[in-house]
Parts: C-alpha cells; sequence; structure tokens
C-alpha cells in the first residue's frame, strides 16, 4: 500500500501520558507489586447509590434505546435548573447539549467552531486534551505559561500579548488540573473585558466547580456581564461532582446556534450518551446532593495532610490548591542530580525512577506542559496518602 495509513491530523496529537503511566502502574500492580497510586484523574470514591439506583431503574424500565442525540430533556432541564441554582445562569432547553463526557463536550466544540487560520489561547500547565483537540481539528494552540509564583494565574501582560486577530477562543479551567488554579471574579473579569474588546470565545471547562477547598466559591466567567454570557461556552459534567467519570455524561451551555451544530454533528458520529446514564444523571444533578458535600470534605482534608508533608520537604515548593484533587509540586531542584546512579533530567526521569524504586505512580508534568513540575493526585485514600508521603520522602531522601 503506497498510501499513508493514517492521516496527518492523528500523527499531529500524542496519546495521553496521563494514561500511559497509569497503565505502567497498573502493570506492576498485575504482576503482584504494591503501586501507590497518585496518578489517578478521577474520584477514588464509588458512584453514589442513588446515582447507581436510577440507572438500574433505567434498565429494568426498558429505556435502553435511542435517545435525542443531544440528550434527553429531562436531563437538559436538570442541567438548566442545575446551573440556575449553582451559578445563577439562565439557559433554555435549545442552549444544551448532552455529550459523552466533558471531554466529548470538547472535541465537538473544536470540531463545529475551529478552522484552519483559527489560534486558541489555553493557559499552561493545561489539561493535555485541549492541546490535542486543537491540533487535531487543525487549528493552533497558542500557549501561554503561567508562573507558580502567580498561583498559576494567567498574567496579564503573558495573555494580551498571546492575543492576534487570528484568536478564535480561549480554554480556561477553572478550578484547574493539574495546577488546582483558581480565578478570583476579579482575575475572570479582566479576561471577559479582554475577551470583548478582541472579540473571542470562552471556553470555561468548570468540571472541578464543585471540589473546592477554604470556602472559595468559584464564579461562572458566563455570569459576570450579558456580553460575558453571550461569549462563554460552559463546559461541566456529573464525572468529578458525582464519582461517575465510567458513566460518560458531559453538557455544553450557551449559544444555541452552536449548541445546533453539536447536535447535529453528534446525530452523524455518536448519537445519544448512553440512555441509562442519562437517567442516572438526571438523578445525580436533581437527586439529593449530600455525597458531593461528602467528597468535597473528604478531599480537602487529604490536602490540607499532602500540601503539608510535601512543602515540609527541603528543595520542594507546592502551592496550595483551592480546588481540584491535585497538587502540582516544583521538583526541578533535583534536576541534574541521580538516585541509584540515575540521572533525574526532567520530570518523565523523576516520575520513572519513582514508580520503580518506590512504586509510587504520579504523572510527570512534562504531560501538561511543564517539565519543571509532577502531578501528584489525591484522589486516594488518607492511608494511602500518609504511606506515600513517607516512602516518597524516603525516595528524595536517596537522591544525590
Ligand atoms: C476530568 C476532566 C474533564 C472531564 O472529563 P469527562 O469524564 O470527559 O467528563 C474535563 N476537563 C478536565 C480538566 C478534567 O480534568
Amino acid at each position: 500500500m503506497s498510501k499513508s495509513k493514517l492521516n496527518k491530523a492523528i500523527g499531529s496529537i500524542e496519546p495521553s501520558m496521563t494514561i500511559g503511566i497509569s497503565a505502567k502502574a497498573k502493570d506492576m500492580c498485575a504482576s503482584g507489586i504494591d503501586v501507590l497510586t497518585f496518578s489517578a484523574g478521577e474520584p477514588d470514591f464509588d458512584t453514589p447509590e442513588n446515582i447507581k439506583e436510577a440507572g438500574i431503574k433505567a434498565i429494568r424500565d426498558g429505556f435502553t434505546k435511542y435517545t435525542a442525540a443531544g440528550g434527553i430533556n429531562e436531563l437538559k432541564d436538570a442541567v438548566v435548573m442545575k446551573e440556575k441554582r449553582h451559578n445563577n445562569l439562565d439557559y433554555e432547553r435549545n442552549q444544551v447539549c448532552i455529550s459523552v463526557g466533558a471531554k466529548h463536550s470538547l472535541y465537538n466544540i473544536g470540531a463545529v467552531m475551529l478552522e484552519k487560520q483559527d489560534e486558541v489561547i489555553i493557559p499552561a500547565p493545561y489539561w493535555v486534551t485541549y492541546e490535542a483537540i486543537v491540533k487535531f481539528v487543525g487549528a493552533t494552540p497558542v500557549i501561554v505559561k503561567t508562573d507558580e509564583k502567580d498561583k498559576f494565574v494567567l498574567n496579564k501582560d503573558k495573555f494580551l500579548r498571546a492575543i492576534s486577530d487570528k484568536t478564535k477562543m480561549l480554554i480556561l479551567n477553572n478550578p484547574g488540573n493539574p495546577t488546582g488554579v483558581t480565578y478570583s471574579k476579579k482575575d475572570l473579569e479582566f479576561i471577559a473585558d479582554v475577551a470583548k474588546e478582541h472579540d473571542f470565545w470562552i471556553i470555561s471547562d468548570e468540571i472541578y466547580e464543585d471540589i473546592v477547598f477554604d470556602g472559595y466559591k468559584p464564579v461562572s466567567i458566563a455570569t459576570l456581564s450579558d456580553d460575558a454570557y453571550k461569549r462563554t461556552l460552559v463546559v461541566n459534567g456529573t464525572s468529578k461532582s458525582y464519582a461517575t467519570t465510567g458513566w460518560r455524561i458531559g453538557y455544553t451551555c450557551g449559544d444555541k446556534e452552536i449548541i445546533a451544530a453539536m447536535i447535529k454533528l453528534q446525530s452523524q458520529s455518536t448519537s445519544n450518551p448512553t440512555s441509562i446514564s442519562q437517567m442516572a444523571a438526571v438523578e445525580a444533578l436533581n437527586g439529593p446532593q449530600d455525597s458531593v458535600e461528602i467528597m468535597r470534605k473528604e478531599f480537602e482534608k487529604r490536602r490540607n495532610y499532602i500540601v503539608n508533608e510535601m512543602n515540609s520537604i527541603e528543595n520542594i515548593t507546592c502551592v496550595n490548591p483551592k480546588g481540584a484533587f491535585y497538587i502540582f509540586p516544583n521538583v526541578s531542584a533535583f534536576y541534574g542530580k541521580s538516585y541509584n546512579g540515575h540521572k533525574i533530567n526532567n520530570s518523565m526521569d523523576f516520575s520513572m525512577l519513582l514508580l520503580e524504586y518506590a512504586h509510587i505512580a504520579v504523572v510527570p508534568g512534562i504531560a501538561f506542559g511543564d517539565d519543571n513540575y509532577i502531578r501528584v493526585s489525591f484522589a486516594t485514600s488518607m492511608e494511602n496518602i500518609v504511606k506515600g508521603m513517607k516512602v516518597f520522602k524516603d525516595f528524595i531522601n536517596r537522591i544525590q
């Protein structure tokens, strides 16, 4: 076959490194090694019982056929009510598209909005998927580095310098993966003003909005003005707040023409998200919310412990995150040193040695566009965290 097997678009993206390292850790587990896993990108809690029951009931009731491609009305209405209740945002049914996870929502947005000449501003460190989607649809990611000393909030001057007349959108993740960055209302007002002045869209990924600490209450950028409302697509889903990552339900709220285009694309690609999961998501959004707070509290307890432990280590600095379930410690002080005769030159070396010799799985910062860091997830039991930090300190002490 002289014709190339794969197209250039798929060649432009890398497989997800976060999945790669989890797979290696899983292999080690399977061969009997007791791996302490700090690489998870999902809650370690079980899906709450009422949500599971709603899924089981959907199966029993025979709610197992195709639904409308953009989701059932009950779920769209549940999303509308949730956005009103939670963020005081007003949407109508035709401004909501239900997708197969928020990742799918983001992919559809890229697919229906972006063209070759378009630039998309992505603050780094970023969730890898943003860059992959932009590249896959042939547009250009414009990466703007944020600093640890700013707690990873987008720097105003750097942001302004990244804008060109080709800027089509900004992808904002608040609270953010992997840094746990959280934006104040003031930070967001500046961003909304800049978006208005330069006329670009804001994609607001709010998937971690319920996992927040120290009383931080995220403001959706869409609430800031009528203009911000119109130019923002709010992306969210049930995965993180309700521990339903495998159920695959995400959603987008915003401009009705964009929503209609996303639904049209879904109607010719995935069709509807799983009918059973949609029913479970209705229960997640409309049912009792106590499990969300129980998980949030547990995450906060773990965060308090792990940040403290991490910052007690000489030569490591770690921002105290106000949201999501990750810490992003700076381990670059160890670059150029060695562990057990193996040189550590970057975040991949550090993470690999940590996995091989200490049996601790983390994700190298390079996977998120910053090689000075590692991402440590605290979506794991307190017992694992306590044990893991002991072993981690031991590992650090052996670096020469
Ligand atoms: C986990 C995550 C998502 C959503 O994942 P889905 O399971 O596809 O809904 C979206 N954005 C970020 C930054 C995430 O970490």
